[in-house]
């Protein structure tokens, strides 16, 4: 079986990073590729009982692919549900463009 830990690191690297570089304005067809691929993640990602957290807590907070900002927000929320779930702090999600994009002011 894969390695739980670092393929969730490498995976909310992936999710993150794409989030932070999504458009603000996504077309039609950007929109749905989001929401695809982020449906597609209970279904498929390999970590099965991670898989189904994940299913649940989408029926609850459906993903906002309206833009950038909105997606970057949902996704945080996401994590720190894991992270809360999983006895780690909450992250700053007003810090997540600094930790994704931006790096560090100077
Ligand atoms: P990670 O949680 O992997 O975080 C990596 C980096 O992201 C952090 O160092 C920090 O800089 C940044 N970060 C932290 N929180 C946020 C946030 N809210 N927003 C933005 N950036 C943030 N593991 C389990 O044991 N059980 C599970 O049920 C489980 N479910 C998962 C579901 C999904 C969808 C994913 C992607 C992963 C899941 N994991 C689960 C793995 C778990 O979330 C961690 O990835 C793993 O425990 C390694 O944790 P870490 O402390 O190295 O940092």
């Amino acid at each position: 079986p894969p390695d739980v830990e670092q393929l969730g690191r490498a995976t909310w690297t992936f999710l993150h990073t794409t989030a932070a570089y999504y458009p603000e304005r996504p077309t039609p067809v950007q929109r749905s590729n989001m929401l695809s691929l982020l449906r597609s993640l209970p279904i498929l990602y390999p970590c099965s009982w991670c898989a189904s957290h994940l299913e649940e807590n989408i029926k609850d907070h459906p993903p906002d692919v309206s833009g950038r900002l909105a997606l970057s927000r949902w996704l945080c929320e996401r994590h720190n549900d894991v992270n809360e779930r999983l006895g780690k702090p909450r992250f700053d999600c007003a810090k997540t463009d600094e930790r994704w994009k931006d790096g560090p002011a100077d």
